[in-house]
């Protein structure tokens, strides 16, 4: 069930890295089988727009009876790199929270795809954030996506390993 609680999380850990026009959405778990193995999304075409949209109108009944209307205007309001972030990534910490999140956005500010640029902007934004969040629990989130920022693409790659290397002393090649 989607409540405001978990919304103004969203909002709140978006806030500190983004304009407040980046709109923010939460799916709840029922509907988030679209993703796949991801954790959330940017939006960056039309059809993904149109195709969000459309979960969201099915998700009503999963969303609480006094969040109808703030609903409503976040279905208008989804646009080209709006972000949308699973329900059950708030189970999580919140480092883990701000790390998906803040990736999410890294594509909103470059590339659709895995680049380097996109990781080193989340991975950056964790490292700016370490006192809040907890040095360990942050470290625990780099570790965990060791697998996808190995992965990364180019532009950025080199940038990134290097980053990971000098303040956290994480090897990826
Ligand atoms: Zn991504």
């Amino acid at each position: 069930m989607i409540d405001s609680a978990v919304l103004d999380q969203a909002e709140r850990i978006l806030a500190q890295v983004a304009p407040k026009e980046v709109v923010i959405v939460v799916l709840p778990k029922s509907m988030s089988v679209g993703l796949s193995g991801n954790p959330g999304m940017c939006v960056k075409t039309e059809q993904q727009k149109t195709w969000i949209t459309g979960q969201m109108d099915n998700a009503r009944d999963y969303v609480a009876e006094n969040l109808a209307d703030r609903w409503n205007e976040l279905m208008k309001a989804v646009a080209i790199n709006t972000l949308v972030i699973k329900e059950e990534v708030f189970a999580g910490t919140p480092a883990y929270q701000s790390a998906v999140i803040w990736h999410e956005y890294g594509h909103a500010l470059h590339e659709a795809s895995e680049t380097g640029n996109v990781f080193l902007f989340e991975v950056a934004t964790l490292t700016e954030n370490r006192s809040t969040l907890g040095d360990k629990d942050v470290r625990d989130v780099l570790n965990s996506r060791t697998a996808a920022y190995k992965g990364a693409k180019d532009p950025g790659r080199a940038e990134l390993i290097a980053f990971l290397e000098e303040q956290w002393q994480i090897k990826l090649a």
